[in-house]
């Protein structure tokens, strides 16, 4: 429960996490609390034992963990438990039928009114009725019927728009694979409740039939359900299947809800009005009562970790919820994380596979295009370009990837080799040619782009390298009868354009689409035939540990939106690179041998998951700083002893300067994680009273994502 506590001379809101009769402060100090603001607790117990070992884990502040998992229209409201937007809808339970109920009306024509726009609602809206909002539009002084109607129970008020009610009472017509049906039989039948299940099903197997079986068992014995999804893997199309296949109630954790809907959703699976959730990462922290099930869609995907302030991991702590809690969890991928591979072959999880597709379709052929001594065109080989002409010439339609969003990465002086830097950060300045700005993408910064050289004047500036923007206006003019759509986060920016750009998609209005990793995950559009991946050398060569198996994840991933349906699926990858091993491996023998193969690199390198790391990073505006007390930090390390650890740097980050800050680190690496924390316990806290730390910021990941 939040209680307001006097602080100082503020009032501050404090949350309860546990009552005691007896203390060491003495008397005169403590102090009376001025407010209970909840009228019961907000968490459940289970997620307050979840919380507190997360802060242990992730050493982090125990008052930030518990904030981040309060819904934020909660953690700004310093009122007393606030209300629910008001919502009204007819009453189904009601005794008479519409026409009696207008009958009976007859002697109140406003109440009358009101009635007939909720019935309206009740046919038209898959909402099913009318908010405060809604009302105020359509009618005036409609509070006093709807008092009365409510009075007469010809109407109820209920939670808006948090809860979809999907009504799907027909049989699943889907007759299931036996891979698949052996997948559902076997988790179904696990002697261990609390057992880690792997779904490791390559793309377009019916991964996501198997979660709807599970779903639909779990769901039949009243238990609700929790489904975490990627942030771009929310798709209208993935819900939709939810609401199709299922007869719940759901409701959808999304970025495009205010504060006030999250909280009504938040709401309404915490006293179980809602069976069934379906969210983004921070949905692991959804109060629910009676969870039975956690599924993670795409467990490999980056986006489940956050990366920065409270830096979890959601399929992590949601495999602790699991364990806790008593209850399955399944991962699934067709390209699971190193991690999890890892704990396969430890036999923690277990893992069961779909390596066919759903429709016996082939997995799409993919072939290298060697670009050395290539003529491009924007980036493009013109093998490539006569394929893609092919390829629309059989009605079929083309999906180009490269993950820079833009029309260049940088302009420069053809005269004296200036360029477009970011003066605040290590880094170019990306040209967006529609709009004539530069923009950095690593701080924010956007100005108006040049028409002269800054340096010597020269109008002879060059837009080096290509971006989607710019490869879509190639391919426009290449191929002027086709619709190109771009699909990055430029062109979606606006509500609604990314579903009219994913419906057009669908349909096969636009024949080529441009995008970023947008583009990349969980979507089936059934008419892509050509899949192009544009640009691979970069993450080949990249600083850090992971990039290779992102790579590797990415290409599959995307490989996968080719050939779904009826036709044939062809992928084509640009390199330089043809031989490179990595890549090699991962054409002729598949992502499994590729992760195998990357595994004993990690092993030989001594990386995760093989063993485990720790980054402490450090920026400061002052140069010096950051590195002073890195230093500084790493002298009170050798004040004791650190058995199984190995300390390396201070290093420079590899962007070693962003946003006007210097970026220095410090990497920790052990065999043993308690070694790890039992260390970590004792330095944070000595951290904490350094003399530099109070000039810079600095932060504790457990468990980095990546080493930036
Ligand atoms: P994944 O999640 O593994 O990529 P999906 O669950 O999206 O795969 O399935 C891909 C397509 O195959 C979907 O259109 C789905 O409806 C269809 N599908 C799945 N299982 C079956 C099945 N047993 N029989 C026929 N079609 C199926
Ligand atoms: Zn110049
Ligand atoms: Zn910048």
């Amino acid at each position: 429960m939040r209680v307001r506590i006097p602080f100082g001379r503020q009032k501050l809101i404090g949350i309860i996490i546990e009552e005691t009769q007896t203390t060491d402060v003495p008397q005169e100090k403590l102090k009376t609390v001025s407010a209970i603001l909840d009228s019961k607790n907000l968490l459940s117990v289970d997620l307050l034992k979840l919380l507190l070992w997360a802060a242990r884990y992730y050493v982090h502040p125990l008052g930030e963990v518990i904030q981040t998992a309060l819904p934020v229209y909660l953690r700004n409201n310093d009122d007393a438990t606030p209300s629910l937007p008001e919502y009204w809808c007819i009453n189904h339970t009601q005794p008479l039928t519409t026409d009696e109920a207008q009958q009976a009306l007859k002697r109140a024509p406003k109440q009358q009114q009101v009635y007939q726009l909720l019935c309206d609602a009740d046919l038209n809206n898959e909402n099913k009725g009318l908010d405060t909002e809604t009302l105020n539009a359509i009618t005036d002084n409609w509070r006093p019927a709807i008092k009365a109607l409510l009075e007469k129970q010809l109407i109820v008020s209920a939670v808006k728009p948090a809860v979809l009610i999907s009504e799907n009472t027909q049989a699943n017509t889907i007759k299931l694979s036996r891979e698949q049906s052996e997948a559902i039989a076997s988790i179904e039948s696990h002697p261990h409740q609390h057992a880690i299940h792997v779904l490791n099903g390559v793309t377009g197997s019916g991964k996501t039939e198997v979660y709807l079986a599970l779903c639909e068992s779990i769901l039949a014995k009243n238990e609700q359900v929790l489904v975490l999804v990627p942030e771009i893997g929310l798709t209208p199309q993935l819900t939709q299947r939810f609401l199709e296949h299922l007869n719940t109630t759901i409701v959808v954790l999304h970025s495009a809800m205010n504060d006030r809907q999250r909280y009504a959703a938040w709401h309404a699976a915490a006293n179980n009005q809602a069976q069934l959730v379906i969210g983004t990462r921070s949905s692991i922290f959804t109060p629910l009562p009676q969870l039975g099930l956690i599924i993670i869609d795409e467990e490999h995907d980056g986006s489940y970790k956050q990366q920065d302030g409270f830096r979890y991991n959601a399929r992590d702590l949601a495999i602790l919820r699991a364990k806790n809690n008593n209850i399955p969890i399944m991962l699934g991928s067709a390209t699971p994380s190193l991690e999890t591979l890892n704990n396969i072959n430890e036999q923690r999880y277990e893992v069961h596979y779909l390596r066919q597709r759903a429709n016996k379709k082939q997995l799409p052929k993919i072939q290298l295009i060697n670009l050395c001594n290539q003529k491009l065109h924007e980036g493009m080989a013109e093998t490539l370009l006569a394929k893609i002409k092919h390829h629309l010439e059989q009605q079929g339609q083309v999906l180009l990837f490269i993950n820079r969003r833009g029309f260049a990465p940088l302009l420069m002086c053809h005269d004296c080799g200036w360029t477009t830097n970011c003066l605040r950060c290590d880094a170019h300045m990306t040209y967006h040619k529609r709009r004539h700005q530069l923009h950095c993408h690593h701080c924010g910064s956007q100005r108006a782009a040049p028409d002269q050289c800054e340096a010597c004047g020269s109008t002879n500036i060059l837009a080096i390298g290509a971006g989607t923007e710019r490869i879509e206006q190639y391919l426009q003019s290449y191929f002027p009868d086709t619709q190109v759509s771009r699909i990055d986060r430029d062109t979606t920016r606006n509500k609604g354009s990314l579903e009219e750009k994913l419906e057009k998609a669908h349909s096969g209005e636009s024949g080529i689409l441009v995008g970023t990793q947008m583009l990349a995950k969980g979507h089936d559009f059934p008419n892509i035939t050509l899949v192009c991946v544009l640009d691979t050398d970069q993450a080949l060569f990249s600083a850090d540990f992971r990039a290779a198996e992102h790579l590797a994840q990415l290409i599959t991933q995307v490989s996968g939106r080719a050939g779904r349906a009826e036709k044939a699926g062809e992928v084509l990858i640009q390199t330089h690179h043809p031989e490179h091993p990595l890549i090699q491996t991962l054409l002729h023998q598949g992502y499994q041998s590729f992760a195998d193969a990357a595994l004993q690199e990690r092993r030989a390198a001594g990386l995760p998951p093989v063993r485990h790391l720790v980054m402490l990073r450090c920026e400061s505006v002052e140069i010096n700083a950051a590195q002073t007390f890195l230093h500084q930090a790493v002298e009170t390390a050798h004040n004791i002893e650190i058995k199984d650890i190995d300390l390396f740097g201070p290093l420079p980050a590899p962007m070693e300067r962003r946003a006007g800050r210097y970026r220095y680190q410090l990497m920790l690496q052990s065999d043993h994680r308690k070694s790890l924390h039992q260390f970590l316990n004792w330095w944070v806290p000595q951290l904490q009273q350094l003399s530099s730390a109070r000039k810079v910021r600095w932060s504790i990941d457990v468990d980095p994502y990546d080493t930036y």
